[in-house]
């Protein structure tokens, strides 16, 4: 069955002139999907009814369904949204008070392995289509009351490696549902040749990249795919990205006690990013414990702060994440492996928790 989120409008115009409607349906029923909320052909009041049915029987708006939610008292909602064939992720609600941001995954698992992730102990299962990357978004704006005006590609996968289809969902968003191109970012794991591909698209998203050590040593006992990727080539793949878009770039930086967070690290770190002219913040994240092979543990509050304060020193501007949604498992993937391998514990910890429908 024909899915028509992920088409564009002149794609379901197309499907619709082919049925023998007039074209200005498919702006109508494109409206409806990307900009106005509808989840069904029912709730398209403008169509008659006979039209309604007939666009059922052969095909479906494609939303994701909503297996699980879970409500966190800081108004963070995480979601475990279904497909067609069973396969789930996780998106994540993020309010805050000037804005609402959309966490969206870009693959069903992820190959690349990261020792500190919950979703990399899973493997890959497969890539996403763009409608159903762009379908965790419309999924969670149709229960938002507030408009959804921020993306970040920072759930479950690694968009570069499910590049065309990631791709195509940006512009879906930009186009379609009308977001600002500079309200999206993408978050890469470092893969050169992606990044460079990004940086030719000529769409002024935002690039972050998972920077997390200063030297390979450090940074392949976190990411394996640092031992075929090194930063040397990592950052001048980001410093043509720059060059090429004149944006800044995000660096993020994933804090972990007693391996990456040393005052050392720090001086470092803000040494390599000069040394590339590389403009951008660094994006202090304490590591979300998940229990990991290594013992990874959370760094103390003093290491964040000494290693904020260096980087400072060192002419780097830089922002520490918060924290949210602690309470609904919010670190990537955690949430689905829950629901997936005990669905019995997790409606538990969530009802003991007392958060929401499940
Ligand atoms: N594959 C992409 C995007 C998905 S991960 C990437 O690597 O950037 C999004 C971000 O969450 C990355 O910076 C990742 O390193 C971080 N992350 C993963 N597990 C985490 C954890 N347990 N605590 C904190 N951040 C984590």
């Amino acid at each position: 069955m024909n899915s028509l989120v992920g088409m564009t409008t002149s794609e379901i115009t197309e499907l619709l002139t082919s049925i023998g409607q007039p074209s200005y349906r498919g702006k109508q029923i494109s409206a409806w999907i990307y900009r106005r909320g509808a989840t069904s052909f029912d709730q398209m009041t403008d169509l008659s009814s006979s039209l309604r049915q007939r666009l059922a029987e052969q095909s479906s708006v494609g939303l994701p369904e909503p297996q699980h939610r879970a409500k966190s008292d800081d108004g963070v909602v995480k979601y475990v949204q279904a497909f067609h064939d069973g396969q789930s992720v996780e998106s994540v609600y993020l309010p805050y008070e000037d804005r609402v941001s959309a966490c969206l995954s870009s693959q069903v698992g992820c190959a690349a392995g990261c020792t500190f992730c919950a979703t990399a102990q899973g493997g890959l299962a497969r890539n996403l289509t763009a409608g159903e990357i762009v379908g965790q978004y419309l999924r969670m704006q149709s229960e938002s009351e507030r408009r959804i005006s921020h993306v970040v590609y920072m759930g479950m996968g690694e968009p570069m490696w499910n590049y065309d289809e990631v791709i195509k969902s940006i512009r879906l968003l930009g186009d379609e549902v009308g977001l600002s191109y500079r309200h999206i970012t993408v978050s890469t794991v470092g893969v050169p040749a992606g990044i460079v591909a990004l940086a030719k698209e000529n769409i002024p998203v935002t690039l972050a990249l998972s920077l997390h050590a200063p030297d390979d040593e450090t940074r392949s006992r976190m990411i394996p795919t640092g031992r075929k990727w090194k930063i040397d080539e990592i950052l001048s793949a980001c410093a043509q990205y720059a060059q090429i878009t004149q944006r800044n770039l995000t660096f993020e930086y994933l804090l972990i006690g007693g391996v990456n967070d040393s005052l050392e690290q720090a001086a470092e770190l803000a040494r390599v990013l000069n040394r590339y002219h590389l403009p951008g913040n660094v994006n202090l994240i304490p590591f979300n414990y998940v229990e990991t092979e290594q013992g990874f543990r959370r760094p103390s509050r003093d290491s964040i702060g000494i290693f904020r304060a260096e980087l400072e020193k060192r002419g780097r501007t830089t922002t520490q994440r918060m924290t949210r949604g602690q309470q609904v498992s919010a670190a990537c993937g955690q949430l689905r492996r829950m629901h997936e391998s005990d669905k019995r514990s997790v409606t538990i910890e969530l009802t003991e928790l007392g958060m929401g429908k499940c």
